[in-house]
């Protein structure tokens, strides 16, 4: 598969400049310095909050946790399935389970399923600037680790089975959550664009957590077969595109703002291409989910194209957002979690 190096790259680059796109995360996935503050979302009152990363030694994590506790979240343990009961809220009542080491909210009762597993299952996190992603190789198989993203702690691992919305399983110790009920009043809704590559414009989107995107999940829409494959869609005969569907608090961050990023990172000129990458998969386009996102959707183009900022004329497909189909779990936050700079320079497979 081939991968456009030098559009993406200039396209992070710009999407750099955008004022806000300026985040903290970075420092401290960098090691910080002194006044090194991570943004946390909070579930009850929907804002971005900045606060310290929580370190302790593994002498202070005993004295805080249960043996088992402590087993699981700091030593990567798994609790026996089917024997710890999780916690849920009272009715009527929002449930949102916190990390047992830090208290940073990770998932709401709302987004919870009963998979069979033995273990709490959900399939979304309340925010993606909450949880950590690591490839984790051990077991002889390659999985997603799901930590928490203030105090490290293990808490589980993220499967591609999941149900709808996300098709996402967040297999979770019930031992590094602690269940508190409260009153949640964070909204969110929903955009979908593709603009090439997805490796790359997820990450660009992704640069937003601390603005107002709660997360981001690629995957494959706009075409005709089901359950799509990346193979499939590769083999360009599906007609789906490669895409960014990215879920947004709209107090925080406007739709219009979203568009304008669309725009920024891409080339909107080529007919199903992006550099080097070359085919449907690769189009322009943007699926509107609601009738005032196709108006600003049609308007931003409109006036895109009269600015005369591109010569050619722009060829970015606007539409009805159809079925959403996420891609496979190695696709997702591809950069964070191969910790290379966001570049589409990688070849997968041929
Ligand atoms: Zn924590």
């Amino acid at each position: 598969m081939r991968k456009s190096i030098l559009l993406i790259t200039a396209a992070i680059a710009v999407a750099g400049l955008i004022v806000w796109a300026a985040s903290d995360r970075h420092t401290y996935a960098k090691g910080g310095g002194k006044a090194e503050m991570i943004n946390i979302f909070n579930a009850e009152t929907g804002q971005v909050e900045k606060v310290k990363p929580v370190r302790k030694t593994d002498e202070e994590w005993k004295k805080l946790l249960t043996p088992e506790q402590f087993e699981v979240t700091r030593l990567k343990g798994t609790e026996a399935p089917f024997v710890n009961t999780c916690s849920v809220p009272a009715h009527g009542k929002v449930g949102i389970y916190k990390c047992v080491g830090c208290g940073t909210d990770l998932f709401k009762y709302d987004k919870k399923f009963e998979s069979g597993t033995g273990w709490p299952s959900f399939w979304q996190p309340v925010s993606d600037l909450n949880a950590k992603y690591e490839s984790d190789n051990s077991l002889g198989r390659q999985r997603t680790e799901v930590l928490c993203a203030r105090c490290g702690a293990h808490l589980g691992h993220v499967f591609d089975d999941g149900p709808p919305p996300t098709g996402k399983r967040y297999c979770i110790n019930s031992v590094a959550l602690k269940l508190v009920e409260a009153n949640a009043r964070a909204k969110s809704e929903k955009a979908t664009f593709a603009a090439g590559c997805f490796w790359g414009i997820e990450a660009s989107f992704r640069q937003l957590l601390s603005k107002g995107v709660l997360s981001t999940r690629v995957g494959y829409t706009g075409g005709h077969a089901k359950n799509p494959t990346y193979e499939d869609v590769c083999s360009h005969t599906t007609g789906h595109a490669e895409a960014v569907e990215v879920t947004y608090d709209p107090s925080k961050i406007s739709y219009s703002d979203l568009l304008k990023v669309f725009w920024e990172i891409h080339d909107p000129t080529t007919y199903h291409r992006q550099g080097p990458d070359v085919g449907s998969q690769y189009r322009s386009a943007i699926f509107y989910h609601t009738p005032e996102q196709r108006r600003l959707a049609e308007e931003s183009k409109a006036e895109l194209e009269k600015s005369k900022r591109f010569k050619d004329k722009i060829v970015t497909e606007i539409g009805p957002a159809a079925e959403f189909y996420p891609a496979e779990e190695y696709h997702q936050r591809y950069y964070e979690k191969s910790g290379r700079e966001p570049a589409c320079a990688v070849r997968l497979g041929s």
